[in-house]
This record gives structure tokens, C-alpha cells and sequence, in this order.
């Protein structure tokens, strides 16, 4: 069954905003952000340094860690495309680039002019989200079973096809946004070429191109597939971390005011409750039986 829709009264709803404006004029913690970003970094870092041919027994186990910290990354890059890294936007871009989003192959304005109209345009024929959510991998109802099949599938890399299309549609916005990328990735290679860890920058590829991929696509699943609007849910911390991270699971109050940091998702959902919260296995199971 899909979350019920309570319409608030509309002086509550004003209400409602005006503490969400009042919320985003409080201090974003920077220590938070710098802690959130050197301990994602420090994992992916120590993952890639495990990775050797030396312990292939090791190899899924990093791929796996890999994967799961840089679907971690991009949901920080997301927060770039919001301008909520930093009020200084070229600082904000610079930081979206560098640290979460070149490394993923996208840049912060080609994701960001497909992510807007997203948000402008969500679950309308005019969603560039939508065409993204189509096809066998999103067909409702769908089974537990079903999700185990469908992320499996994408761990050994079946979702390739899927991926590229978000790539392509999150592509450079100009020749300059282009030419960052291209810098970096040069950069990069002529780093790993040097310092001979042309394997460990397979292994990089190879994540992407699954775990990445497999933990990507479960979440974008429970935003807003078999919903009006945005699913609203909450799930244990270990869920949280593992598809969710930098709360990414308070999605439905991040579509109702963009302009939030991540950091006061959890604030705002305590300000509005017109809409039921339900939990992480509640919300997967009542997927077996959404249209
Ligand atoms: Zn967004």
C-alpha cells in the first residue's frame, strides 16, 4: 500500500515552511562535512590499498567496500548540485568536482541541470528521471526475490547499460565543464601509470561498474518508484549507512525543501508529519504489491 496522503491544513503548512527557512539559515558544520569526507576517502583508500592480485580471495570484499563508499561520494556530489556543500559557489563546484563527483566520471553541472528538472518536473512525463526508472529492472510489483535477483544482476555487472545512461545524461554542460573532467581523468591516469597501480585502477572501474551500480539502483528504487511523490521511510542505522549514507534516506523531506543541507534532514522530517514514516522493510515488502 502507498504512503497516505494527509493534506495539511494551509496555515500549518505555512508554518511548516517557515520553520524549514528558519533551519536553513543555521550554520551548516563544517567539522561535520570535513569528517564525512575524510572518513569515506579513508575507507575507499584502505579498500584500494587491500586490493592487490596478491589476495583475490580479498578482491570482492574490497570491491564491495569500494562500491558502497563511492555511491557514498555521489550522494555528497548530489548535495553539490543543491549548493548546499558550500555558500561560495565556486567553492561549492570546485569541492562537488573534485572530491565526489570527477572520480565518478560526472560533473557537477552536467548532474545538476539533469537532477534540477528532476526536482521540478518529479514523476511528471517530463521527469528526465523517469525514462532512467524504465524497463524490466523497475517493473511493479516487485518481490522480494525479485530485488535479491535484480541486486545480484547488478553485482556481477548487468546494470553496465543502465549506468551509462545516467552517466550520459548527467554528461558536461560546456566545453570548460568538459575539459575539467578531462584534466582530472588525465591527471589521474599519468599518476596510476606512474606509480605502476594500473590494477588498483581496474579494481575502481570494476566497482563502479557494479557494487556501486547494485547499492545506486536500491536506492533510487525506494525514492519514488510506485509513488505519487516520494516515498517516506526510515531504516536502521546499518541500512542507513549501506544504501542510505549522509542521510540520503530522508528523501522525501529533501524534495520537499532542496535547499536544506543533508546535515538538517533529520530536523526538518520533525516538523512535518503529514505523511506516515514507514520503515525500510515495510516499505520493500509493500513493493511486492505497488502498480
Ligand atoms: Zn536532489
Amino acid at each position: 500500500m502507498d504512503a497516505v496522503s494527509i493534506a495539511a491544513p494551509r496555515e500549518e503548512s505555512e508554518s511548516i515552511d517557515r520553520r524549514a527557512r528558519r533551519l536553513a539559515q543555521e550554520r551548516v558544520s563544517v567539522w561535520l562535512l570535513v569528517r564525512d569526507i575524510a572518513l569515506d576517502w579513508t575507507i575507499l583508500l584502505v579498500a584500494l590499498v587491500l586490493a592487490t592480485p596478491d589476495h583475490l580471495a580479498l578482491l570482492p570484499f574490497c570491491i564491495l567496500v569500494i562500491g558502497v563508499h563511492q555511491h557514498a561520494l555521489s550522494i555528497l556530489g548530489h548535495e553539490a548540485s543543491h549548493f548546499t556543500i558550500s555558500k561560495t559557489k565556486w567553492l561549492n563546484d570546485a569541492i562537488g568536482n573534485v572530491i565526489f563527483f570527477y572520480p565518478l566520471t560526472v560533473t557537477v553541472s552536467g548532474y545538476r541541470r539533469f537532477h534540477i528538472q528532476h526536482h521540478l518536473k518529479l514523476n511528471s512525463m517530463e521527469d528526465p528521471e523517469l525514462p532512467l526508472r524504465a524497463g524490466r529492472f523497475y517493473n511493479s510489483p516487485m518481490s522480494i526475490a525479485g530485488f535479491a535477483a535484480m541486486f545480484i544482476g547488478d553485482l556481477f555487472g548487468f546494470g553496465i547499460p543502465s549506468l551509462y545512461r545516467l552517466v550520459w545524461a548527467s554528461r558536461p554542460t560546456s566545453v570548460r565543464d568538459a575539459a575539467g573532467l578531462f584534466v582530472f581523468w588525465v591527471i589521474t591516469i599519468s599518476a596510476v601509470i606512474y606509480a605502476h597501480q594500473q590494477f588498483r585502477l581496474a579494481i575502481w572501474a570494476i566497482s563502479l561498474g557494479t557494487a556501486y551500480w547494485a547499492v545506486s539502483r536500491m536506492r533510487v528504487w525506494c525514492e519514488h518508484t510506485s509513488s505519487d511523490t516520494t516515498n517516506r521511510h526510515w531504516q536502521s542505522p546499518l541500512v542507513a549507512y549501506l544504501l542510505f549514507p549522509h542521510n540520503n534516506g530522508y528523501h522525501y523531506e529533501h524534495h520537499m525543501w532542496p535547499y536544506l543541507s543533508y546535515q538538517k534532514l533529520p530536523i526538518a522530517r520533525a516538523i512535518d508529519n503529514s505523511r506516515p514514516v514507514l520503515a525500510f522493510t515495510e516499505l520493500m515488502r509493500s513493493f511486492g504489491t505497488r502498480k
